[in-house]
Protein backbone atom coordinates (compact mmCIF):
# COMPACT_ATOMS: atom_id res chain seq x y z
CA UNK A 1 0.00 0.00 0.00
CA UNK A 2 1.37 3.45 -0.89
CA UNK A 3 -0.09 5.05 2.23
CA UNK A 4 -2.78 4.93 5.11
CA UNK A 5 -4.53 8.13 3.61
CA UNK A 6 -4.94 9.67 0.74
CA UNK A 7 -6.14 13.24 1.17
CA UNK A 8 -7.43 15.71 -1.63
CA UNK A 9 -7.13 19.43 -0.93
CA UNK A 10 -4.58 21.03 0.78
CA UNK A 11 -6.49 24.09 2.67
CA UNK A 12 -7.02 24.58 6.46
CA UNK A 13 -9.26 21.61 6.52
CA UNK A 14 -6.72 19.29 4.42
CA UNK A 15 -3.32 20.82 6.27
CA UNK A 16 -4.37 20.11 9.44
CA UNK A 17 -5.83 16.40 9.02
CA UNK A 18 -2.61 15.68 7.24
CA UNK A 19 -0.44 16.45 9.80
CA UNK A 20 -2.44 15.14 12.70
CA UNK A 21 -2.74 11.77 10.82
CA UNK A 22 0.88 12.31 10.35
CA UNK A 23 2.00 12.68 14.06
CA UNK A 24 0.10 9.93 14.77
CA UNK A 25 2.90 7.82 12.38
CA UNK A 26 0.27 7.70 9.59
CA UNK A 27 1.51 7.73 6.10
CA UNK A 28 -0.43 10.35 4.22
CA UNK A 29 -0.30 11.54 0.32
CA UNK A 30 -1.44 15.25 -0.03
CA UNK A 31 -3.18 15.96 -3.56
CA UNK A 32 -3.74 19.32 -4.24
CA UNK A 33 -4.46 21.53 -7.07
CA UNK A 34 -2.81 24.69 -7.41
CA UNK A 35 -4.74 26.32 -10.06
CA UNK A 36 -8.18 25.82 -8.00
CA UNK A 37 -8.46 28.64 -5.90
CA UNK A 38 -8.92 28.34 -1.81
CA UNK A 39 -11.14 29.84 1.53
CA UNK A 40 -8.18 29.92 3.09
CA UNK A 41 -5.52 32.17 1.01
CA UNK A 42 -8.29 34.20 1.80
CA UNK A 43 -9.25 34.23 5.42
CA UNK A 44 -8.13 36.32 7.79
CA UNK A 45 -7.17 33.72 9.97
CA UNK A 46 -9.12 35.25 13.01
CA UNK A 47 -9.84 33.10 16.23
CA UNK A 48 -12.20 34.63 18.58
CA UNK A 49 -14.11 33.17 21.15
CA UNK A 50 -17.07 35.89 21.38
CA UNK A 51 -18.65 37.19 17.93
CA UNK A 52 -21.36 38.94 16.26
CA UNK A 53 -23.33 41.84 17.23
CA UNK A 54 -24.70 39.98 20.26
CA UNK A 55 -21.23 38.65 21.47
CA UNK A 56 -22.00 35.22 21.24
CA UNK A 57 -20.03 32.44 22.71
CA UNK A 58 -18.33 30.50 19.75
CA UNK A 59 -20.32 27.02 19.40
CA UNK A 60 -17.65 24.70 21.88
CA UNK A 61 -15.06 27.52 22.46
CA UNK A 62 -14.29 25.92 25.74
CA UNK A 63 -12.88 22.93 24.05
CA UNK A 64 -11.89 24.43 20.92
CA UNK A 65 -9.47 27.36 21.98
CA UNK A 66 -7.38 25.19 24.51
CA UNK A 67 -6.73 23.08 22.20
CA UNK A 68 -5.98 25.06 18.88
CA UNK A 69 -3.48 27.24 20.46
CA UNK A 70 -1.57 23.77 21.23
CA UNK A 71 -2.07 22.25 18.17
CA UNK A 72 -0.80 25.25 16.52
CA UNK A 73 2.35 26.29 18.99
CA UNK A 74 3.25 22.37 18.59
CA UNK A 75 3.33 22.86 14.39
CA UNK A 76 5.19 26.17 14.82
CA UNK A 77 7.92 24.58 17.06
CA UNK A 78 8.34 21.50 15.06
CA UNK A 79 8.43 23.33 11.49
CA UNK A 80 10.46 26.11 13.28
CA UNK A 81 8.28 28.63 11.32
CA UNK A 82 5.67 31.36 13.03
CA UNK A 83 2.28 32.34 12.18
CA UNK A 84 0.22 32.30 15.23
CA UNK A 85 -0.27 35.14 16.80
CA UNK A 86 -2.29 36.53 20.19
CA UNK A 87 -4.17 39.38 20.57
CA UNK A 88 -7.35 40.86 22.30
CA UNK A 89 -10.56 42.53 20.26
CA UNK A 90 -11.15 45.80 21.26
CA UNK A 91 -15.09 46.45 20.10
CA UNK A 92 -15.89 49.96 20.51
CA UNK A 93 -19.94 50.15 21.39
CA UNK A 94 -22.03 51.57 19.04
CA UNK A 95 -24.10 53.19 21.54
CA UNK A 96 -25.22 53.35 25.32
CA UNK A 97 -27.82 50.69 25.06
CA UNK A 98 -25.07 48.18 23.39
CA UNK A 99 -22.61 49.19 26.39
CA UNK A 100 -25.36 47.97 28.87
CA UNK A 101 -26.21 45.19 26.93
CA UNK A 102 -22.92 43.49 26.86
CA UNK A 103 -22.13 44.45 30.33
CA UNK A 104 -25.06 42.41 31.31
CA UNK A 105 -24.27 39.88 29.17
CA UNK A 106 -20.36 39.72 31.16
CA UNK A 107 -22.07 38.96 34.34
CA UNK A 108 -22.18 35.07 33.06
CA UNK A 109 -18.93 34.02 33.43
CA UNK A 110 -19.45 31.55 30.17
CA UNK A 111 -19.07 35.25 28.27
CA UNK A 112 -17.27 36.90 31.48
CA UNK A 113 -14.51 34.89 31.50
CA UNK A 114 -13.46 35.87 28.08
CA UNK A 115 -13.71 39.50 28.52
CA UNK A 116 -10.92 42.08 29.85
CA UNK A 117 -12.21 43.48 33.37
CA UNK A 118 -10.55 47.08 32.65
CA UNK A 119 -9.97 48.48 29.38
CA UNK A 120 -8.02 51.53 28.66
CA UNK A 121 -10.20 53.41 26.06
CA UNK A 122 -7.93 56.36 25.89
CA UNK A 123 -5.19 54.09 23.98
CA UNK A 124 -7.54 53.81 20.73
CA UNK A 125 -9.53 56.73 21.30
CA UNK A 126 -6.73 59.48 19.05
CA UNK A 127 -7.39 56.65 16.47
CA UNK A 128 -10.70 54.75 16.89
CA UNK A 129 -13.95 56.50 17.16
CA UNK A 130 -15.63 54.90 20.85
CA UNK A 131 -17.77 57.75 22.17
CA UNK A 132 -18.91 55.01 25.00
CA UNK A 133 -15.66 52.92 25.22
CA UNK A 134 -15.77 49.41 24.81
CA UNK A 135 -15.03 45.74 25.74
CA UNK A 136 -11.97 43.91 25.14
CA UNK A 137 -12.25 40.00 23.97
CA UNK A 138 -9.10 37.97 25.60
CA UNK A 139 -8.26 34.97 24.08
CA UNK A 140 -8.35 35.42 20.81
CA UNK A 141 -5.44 35.98 17.95
CA UNK A 142 -4.95 35.24 14.94
CA UNK A 143 -2.98 32.60 12.23
CA UNK A 144 -1.72 33.68 8.98
CA UNK A 145 -2.93 30.95 6.97
CA UNK A 146 -1.06 31.05 3.84
CA UNK A 147 2.45 30.78 6.06
CA UNK A 148 1.00 27.50 8.05
CA UNK A 149 -0.16 26.14 4.57
CA UNK A 150 3.28 26.84 2.98
CA UNK A 151 5.29 25.21 6.14
CA UNK A 152 2.67 22.00 5.77
CA UNK A 153 3.26 21.95 2.30
CA UNK A 154 6.96 22.00 2.61
CA UNK A 155 7.16 18.73 5.08
CA UNK A 156 5.21 16.46 3.03
CA UNK A 157 7.15 17.59 -0.28
CA UNK A 158 10.59 16.84 1.72
CA UNK A 159 9.12 13.42 2.46
CA UNK A 160 7.63 13.09 -1.15
CA UNK A 161 4.35 12.91 0.17
CA UNK A 162 3.10 15.85 -1.80
CA UNK A 163 1.19 15.48 -5.35
CA UNK A 164 0.62 18.75 -7.47
CA UNK A 165 -2.45 17.72 -9.33
CA UNK A 166 -6.18 18.55 -9.47
CA UNK A 167 -8.24 14.94 -8.06
CA UNK A 168 -10.62 13.69 -10.83
CA UNK A 169 -12.91 11.37 -9.53
CA UNK A 170 -13.09 9.27 -12.57
CA UNK A 171 -9.39 8.15 -12.34
CA UNK A 172 -10.66 6.27 -8.73
CA UNK A 173 -11.27 2.83 -8.19
CA UNK A 174 -13.33 1.91 -4.73
CA UNK A 175 -12.84 -0.69 -3.40
CA UNK A 176 -14.40 -1.96 0.27
CA UNK A 177 -11.23 -1.01 2.14
CA UNK A 178 -9.34 1.25 0.03
CA UNK A 179 -8.92 3.06 -2.42
CA UNK A 180 -6.77 2.88 -6.14
CA UNK A 181 -5.59 6.04 -7.93
CA UNK A 182 -3.14 6.35 -10.48
CA UNK A 183 -1.91 2.40 -10.00
CA UNK A 184 -1.32 3.04 -6.14
CA UNK A 185 -3.14 1.80 -3.34
CA UNK A 186 -4.18 3.75 -0.14
CA UNK A 187 -6.22 2.49 3.00
CA UNK A 188 -8.75 5.46 2.69
CA UNK A 189 -9.40 8.65 0.80
CA UNK A 190 -10.53 11.64 2.77
CA UNK A 191 -12.15 14.83 0.65
CA UNK A 192 -11.02 18.06 1.88
CA UNK A 193 -12.10 20.11 -1.52
CA UNK A 194 -13.71 22.97 0.81
CA UNK A 195 -15.80 25.33 -1.12
CA UNK A 196 -15.17 22.65 -4.57
CA UNK A 197 -17.15 19.99 -2.75
CA UNK A 198 -20.29 20.30 -4.39
CA UNK A 199 -18.67 19.58 -7.65
CA UNK A 200 -17.63 16.35 -6.73
CA UNK A 201 -19.88 13.31 -7.34
CA UNK A 202 -19.53 11.38 -4.46
CA UNK A 203 -20.58 14.18 -1.87
CA UNK A 204 -22.65 16.50 -4.18
CA UNK A 205 -26.05 15.39 -1.79
CA UNK A 206 -24.62 17.15 0.88
CA UNK A 207 -26.34 20.32 2.17
CA UNK A 208 -23.37 22.84 1.38
CA UNK A 209 -24.66 27.09 1.90
CA UNK A 210 -21.08 28.29 0.53
CA UNK A 211 -20.54 32.38 1.95
CA UNK A 212 -18.70 34.46 -0.74
CA UNK A 213 -16.41 37.01 1.58
CA UNK A 214 -14.16 39.93 0.19
CA UNK A 215 -11.44 41.80 2.29
CA UNK A 216 -9.26 44.90 1.41
CA UNK A 217 -5.67 45.21 2.35
CA UNK A 218 -5.26 48.83 3.21
CA UNK A 219 -1.92 50.95 4.94
CA UNK A 220 -2.11 52.99 7.60
CA UNK A 221 0.08 55.75 9.19
CA UNK A 222 0.76 56.54 12.29
CA UNK A 223 -1.76 54.17 13.74
CA UNK A 224 0.56 52.39 16.28
CA UNK A 225 -2.72 50.23 17.59
CA UNK A 226 -1.70 46.42 17.45
CA UNK A 227 -4.95 44.85 18.64
CA UNK A 228 -7.82 43.70 16.73
CA UNK A 229 -10.69 46.39 16.53
CA UNK A 230 -14.07 45.09 15.51
CA UNK A 231 -17.31 46.83 15.11
CA UNK A 232 -19.31 44.95 12.24
CA UNK A 233 -15.68 44.56 10.50
CA UNK A 234 -12.47 44.09 11.48
CA UNK A 235 -9.36 45.89 11.43
CA UNK A 236 -6.38 43.76 12.24
CA UNK A 237 -2.68 44.83 11.79
CA UNK A 238 -0.42 42.45 9.33
CA UNK A 239 2.94 44.53 9.42
CA UNK A 240 4.13 47.56 9.87
CA UNK A 241 1.80 49.95 8.29
CA UNK A 242 0.06 47.39 6.61
CA UNK A 243 -3.82 45.96 7.64
CA UNK A 244 -6.39 43.46 6.78
CA UNK A 245 -10.37 44.97 6.86
CA UNK A 246 -12.85 42.20 6.18
CA UNK A 247 -15.44 40.70 6.10
CA UNK A 248 -18.23 40.74 3.64
CA UNK A 249 -21.13 38.16 3.43
CA UNK A 250 -22.86 37.29 0.21
CA UNK A 251 -24.83 34.37 -0.86
CA UNK A 252 -25.49 35.52 -4.56
CA UNK A 253 -22.68 35.50 -6.97
CA UNK A 254 -20.86 32.86 -5.61
CA UNK A 255 -17.51 33.43 -8.69
CA UNK A 256 -14.31 34.48 -6.87
CA UNK A 257 -14.13 37.63 -8.70
CA UNK A 258 -13.68 40.91 -6.25
CA UNK A 259 -16.78 43.57 -6.44
CA UNK A 260 -16.94 47.72 -6.27
CA UNK A 261 -19.87 46.87 -3.67
CA UNK A 262 -17.88 44.92 -1.07
CA UNK A 263 -15.13 47.37 -1.51
CA UNK A 264 -17.74 50.23 -1.06
CA UNK A 265 -19.18 48.36 1.76
CA UNK A 266 -16.28 47.84 3.66
CA UNK A 267 -14.72 51.30 3.24
CA UNK A 268 -17.80 52.54 4.22
CA UNK A 269 -17.35 50.43 7.49
CA UNK A 270 -14.03 51.32 8.15
CA UNK A 271 -14.77 55.34 7.77
CA UNK A 272 -17.19 55.04 10.54
CA UNK A 273 -14.35 53.19 13.04
CA UNK A 274 -11.24 54.92 12.01
CA UNK A 275 -10.02 58.39 13.11
CA UNK A 276 -6.91 58.50 10.31
CA UNK A 277 -6.76 58.64 7.00
CA UNK A 278 -5.94 55.08 5.34
CA UNK A 279 -4.87 54.00 1.59
CA UNK A 280 -6.64 50.84 -0.04
CA UNK A 281 -3.94 48.75 -1.43
CA UNK A 282 -5.33 45.43 -2.48
CA UNK A 283 -8.92 43.37 -2.36
CA UNK A 284 -8.90 39.67 -2.03
CA UNK A 285 -11.96 37.32 -2.29
CA UNK A 286 -12.77 33.57 -1.34
CA UNK A 287 -15.60 31.33 -0.67
CA UNK A 288 -16.75 30.48 2.97
CA UNK A 289 -17.28 26.39 2.88
CA UNK A 290 -20.14 27.20 4.97
CA UNK A 291 -22.95 24.36 5.71
CA UNK A 292 -26.81 24.81 5.96
CA UNK A 293 -27.05 24.46 9.57
CA UNK A 294 -23.95 26.10 10.27
CA UNK A 295 -22.34 22.71 11.31
CA UNK A 296 -19.33 21.05 9.61
CA UNK A 297 -19.51 18.01 7.56
CA UNK A 298 -17.63 15.13 8.66
CA UNK A 299 -17.43 11.13 8.40
CA UNK A 300 -17.29 8.32 5.53
CA UNK A 301 -19.93 7.95 2.70
CA UNK A 302 -22.37 5.93 3.15
CA UNK A 303 -22.35 3.59 0.50
CA UNK A 304 -18.06 3.68 0.40
CA UNK A 305 -16.66 3.22 3.40
CA UNK A 306 -13.47 3.58 2.51
CA UNK A 307 -13.88 7.11 1.22
CA UNK A 308 -14.66 9.60 3.45
CA UNK A 309 -14.97 13.77 3.74
CA UNK A 310 -13.99 16.78 6.19
CA UNK A 311 -15.21 19.91 5.14
CA UNK A 312 -18.02 22.46 6.46
CA UNK A 313 -15.80 24.50 8.08
CA UNK A 314 -17.59 27.73 7.21
CA UNK A 315 -16.35 30.64 8.63
CA UNK A 316 -14.23 29.63 11.24
CA UNK A 317 -11.71 26.87 9.86
CA UNK A 318 -8.67 28.29 11.80
CA UNK A 319 -10.65 27.32 15.23
CA UNK A 320 -12.70 24.24 14.03
CA UNK A 321 -10.43 22.23 12.38
CA UNK A 322 -7.40 21.43 14.93
CA UNK A 323 -10.02 19.81 17.41
CA UNK A 324 -12.22 18.12 14.51
CA UNK A 325 -9.33 16.51 12.45
CA UNK A 326 -8.10 15.21 16.29
CA UNK A 327 -12.19 14.01 16.48
CA UNK A 328 -11.86 12.13 12.70
CA UNK A 329 -8.40 10.39 13.45
CA UNK A 330 -9.70 8.99 16.83
CA UNK A 331 -12.74 8.01 14.84
CA UNK A 332 -10.88 6.61 11.60
CA UNK A 333 -8.69 4.10 14.57
CA UNK A 334 -11.78 3.38 16.03
CA UNK A 335 -11.56 4.96 19.64
CA UNK A 336 -14.18 7.19 19.59
CA UNK A 337 -17.72 8.19 17.92
CA UNK A 338 -17.90 11.42 15.82
CA UNK A 339 -19.68 14.20 17.57
CA UNK A 340 -23.20 13.63 15.45
CA UNK A 341 -23.46 17.13 15.37
CA UNK A 342 -20.31 16.84 12.63
CA UNK A 343 -20.93 13.83 11.69
CA UNK A 344 -22.44 13.27 7.76
CA UNK A 345 -24.88 10.72 9.29
CA UNK A 346 -27.16 13.39 10.27
CA UNK A 347 -27.41 14.27 6.11
CA UNK A 348 -27.74 10.43 4.99
CA UNK A 349 -31.69 10.87 4.50
CA UNK A 350 -30.62 12.87 1.60
CA UNK A 351 -28.12 10.42 0.09
CA UNK A 352 -30.56 8.18 -0.05
CA UNK A 353 -33.98 9.93 -1.30
CA UNK A 354 -31.70 10.76 -4.34
CA UNK A 355 -32.39 14.28 -3.51
CA UNK A 356 -29.95 17.23 -3.93
CA UNK A 357 -30.82 20.25 -0.98
CA UNK A 358 -32.45 22.74 -2.75
C1 LIG B 1 -12.97 36.56 3.23
C2 LIG B 1 -12.84 35.40 4.19
C3 LIG B 1 -12.40 35.64 5.47
C4 LIG B 1 -12.29 34.57 6.37
N1 LIG B 1 -11.82 34.83 7.62
C5 LIG B 1 -11.68 33.81 8.49
C6 LIG B 1 -11.17 34.06 9.79
O1 LIG B 1 -10.82 35.19 10.14
N2 LIG B 1 -11.05 33.00 10.65
C7 LIG B 1 -11.42 31.73 10.28
O2 LIG B 1 -11.29 30.81 11.09
N3 LIG B 1 -11.91 31.47 9.04
C8 LIG B 1 -12.05 32.48 8.15
N4 LIG B 1 -12.55 32.22 6.91
C9 LIG B 1 -13.03 30.86 6.62
C10 LIG B 1 -11.88 29.94 6.23
O3 LIG B 1 -11.26 30.47 5.11
C11 LIG B 1 -12.42 28.54 5.93
O4 LIG B 1 -13.13 28.01 7.04
C12 LIG B 1 -11.29 27.57 5.59
O5 LIG B 1 -10.28 28.20 4.89
C13 LIG B 1 -11.80 26.37 4.83
O6 LIG B 1 -10.72 25.54 4.52
P1 LIG B 1 -10.88 24.29 3.55
O7 LIG B 1 -9.57 23.60 3.59
O8 LIG B 1 -12.11 23.55 3.88
O9 LIG B 1 -11.13 24.92 2.09
P2 LIG B 1 -10.07 25.62 1.10
O10 LIG B 1 -9.19 26.53 1.83
O11 LIG B 1 -10.84 26.20 -0.03
O12 LIG B 1 -9.17 24.43 0.59
C14 LIG B 1 -9.59 23.51 -0.37
C15 LIG B 1 -8.35 23.08 -1.13
O13 LIG B 1 -8.67 21.96 -1.90
C16 LIG B 1 -8.12 22.08 -3.18
N5 LIG B 1 -8.97 21.27 -4.06
C17 LIG B 1 -10.32 21.32 -4.15
N6 LIG B 1 -10.75 20.38 -5.01
C18 LIG B 1 -9.65 19.71 -5.43
C19 LIG B 1 -9.45 18.62 -6.33
N7 LIG B 1 -10.48 18.00 -6.94
N8 LIG B 1 -8.19 18.19 -6.56
C20 LIG B 1 -7.15 18.78 -5.95
N9 LIG B 1 -7.28 19.81 -5.08
C21 LIG B 1 -8.52 20.27 -4.83
C22 LIG B 1 -8.15 23.58 -3.47
O14 LIG B 1 -7.15 23.90 -4.42
C23 LIG B 1 -7.82 24.14 -2.08
O15 LIG B 1 -6.43 24.27 -1.90
C24 LIG B 1 -12.65 33.26 5.97
C25 LIG B 1 -13.06 33.03 4.67
C26 LIG B 1 -13.16 34.09 3.77
C27 LIG B 1 -13.59 33.80 2.37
Amino acid sequence: MKADYLIVGQGLAGSVLAWTLDQRGKRVVLVDAAERPSASLAAAGIFNPLTGKKLVRTWKADELFPFLKTFYSRVEQVLQTRFLHFSTIYRPYRSIEEQNTYLALTADVSIGQYVNESVDDEHYRPYIHNPHGGLEVTGAGWVEVPVFLDAIRRYFRKKGQYVEAHFDVRELDIRPDSVAWRSQVYGKLLFCEGPHAHQNPLFDWLPYNPVKGQTLEVEIDNYPIREIVNQGIFLLPVESNRYRVGATYTWHDLDWQTTEDGKAFLEQKLRMLLKVPYCVVGQRVGIRPATKDRRPLIGLHPAYPAVGIFNGLGTKGVSLAPFFASQLADFLEGRKELDPEVNIERTFSLYYSGKKPA
